[in-house]
């Protein structure tokens, strides 16, 4: 059962690391439009670093995760390491008794609510959160409510995500580097909800096997 849960876990963080590192170039690329262009090399370094530290873990798949978040943040650096990093390492704690549909839940609950409390960023700020809002509502309510199996809720959830990286692209960014710009953000797509995006998409890949 552990052992199942922490190659599922193993694998993600593999699956994940190869899906950053082939559009470290497009996330790039959407960065130099409205930061600094960093944010592809950021993660691209982070999740290199974070496989690293947990390719021969034989640690619970929650320490796994949590060694990912301490990694992350300590690679990554700018705006997104700590968001991504900090949260994952708050949010593993959820998994401690084990992966289940419940404790999925709660981790991406978690998960949300240490990304929105660290960075102070609300839906419309065209953020990671505009992706990860709808997404982790979406989630929880198709396996509370609907009583969905974990994968249909997730890919629900991708679909989300995916409506939530389209709706960036028309406002005004009031958070982070890209607030700069003002109006000027306009037009563009959000790099990390579209890097969370990305993430949520190699997590269900994972998933369905
Ligand atoms: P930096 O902006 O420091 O160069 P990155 O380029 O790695 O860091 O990450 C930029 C992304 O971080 C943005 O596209 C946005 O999604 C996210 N971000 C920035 N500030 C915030 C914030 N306050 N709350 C939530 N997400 C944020
Ligand atoms: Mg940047
Ligand atoms: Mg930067």
């Amino acid at each position: 059962e552990t052992d199942t849960q922490r190659e599922a876990v193993l694998t993600a963080v593999e699956r994940v690391t190869d899906r950053i590192a082939e559009e470290k170039g497009h996330l790039t690329d959407l960065d130099s439009a409205i930061g600094d262009a960093d944010h592809g090399a950021n993660l691209d370094r982070g999740f290199g670093k974070a496989l690293a530290a947990v390719e021969d873990s034989e640690d619970d798949p929650a320490e796994i995760v949590k060694t990912v978040g301490v990694t992350l943040v300590s690679a990554v650096g700018g705006a997104s390491g700590p968001l991504y990093g900090g949260s994952i390492m708050t949010a593993s704690q959820e998994l401690e008794g084990g992966i289940t549909a419940d404790s999925s839940v709660a981790f991406a609950e978690a998960y949300l609510k240490k990304v929105k409390d660290r960075g102070g960023a609300r839906i419309g700020d065209k953020t990671m959160v505009d992706a990860l809002t709808p997404a982790v509502h979406t989630y929880k309510k198709s396996i509370e409510e609907d009583e969905l199996s974990p994968v249909t809720a997730l890919s629900k959830a991708v679909d989300a995500a995916e409506r939530g990286v389209r709706f960036t692209t028309p406002i005004r960014a009031n958070k982070g580097r890209a607030s700069y710009l003002g109006w000027r953000s306009v037009g563009h797509p959000d790099p990390g909800a579209t890097s969370t995006l990305y993430i949520m998409e190699e997590l269900l890949a994972v998933a369905s096997e």
